[in-house]
């Protein structure tokens, strides 16, 4: 029950043993991603989207996460009505709607959505530009830190971590 800086936190924590983790795989491994960890602007985005996937959980309830993703998908909607995306635009507003159905701490706050929220980020490159694949597997990898950030200090992974806030 971190408050937003708490979770930001904790993102960057999260993120950190990750980033440390994974530029300990072998160098064939790391070759495959071209070389993204000597790329400082790639790590720092790696960062960012950890952040925004260690805040995404409350957009169910009234908080930052809430103000940024909001304003984020009021910014997109707009744009996507401005070019003539009707469907696209509809089905980013029904998808908007989904995290206020049910309860403050509901589908948002479970594992399974830690793992599936941030899969569009996959799927895209798979489908459209899989020459994208290793790294965006990689941002994946740090949407899903973010996320599990969390849910760990929001006491959903294990009942003894829980961060008051
Ligand atoms: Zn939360």
């Amino acid at each position: 029950m971190a408050n937003y800086k708490g979770h930001l936190a904790g993102a960057v924590a999260v993120n950190t043993a990750c980033v440390l983790g994974a530029s300990l795989l072998p160098g064939e491994l790391l070759a495959q991603t071209g070389g993204l960890f000597s790329n400082w602007q790639f790590v720092a985005f790696l960062y960012f989207i950890s952040m925004l996937f260690g805040l995404w959980p409350d957009i169910d309830t009234n908080s930052k996460g809430q103000d940024i993703f909001f304003t984020a998908g009021f910014v997109l909607n707009i744009v996507l009505i401005w070019q003539g995306y009707l469907e696209a635009s509809a089905y980013l507003g029904l998808l908007a709607m989904t995290p206020i159905i049910g309860k403050h701490r509901g589908w948002t706050h479970s594992k399974w959505a830690m793992l599936v929220v941030p899969l569009p980020i996959v799927l895209v490159s798979y489908l459209y530009r899989d020459a994208l694949l290793p790294a965006t597997v990689i941002i994946y990898g740090a949407a899903v830190a973010g996320y599990f950030s969390h849910l760990l200090l929001d006491g959903r992974i294990t009942k003894y971590v829980r961060v008051k806030g």
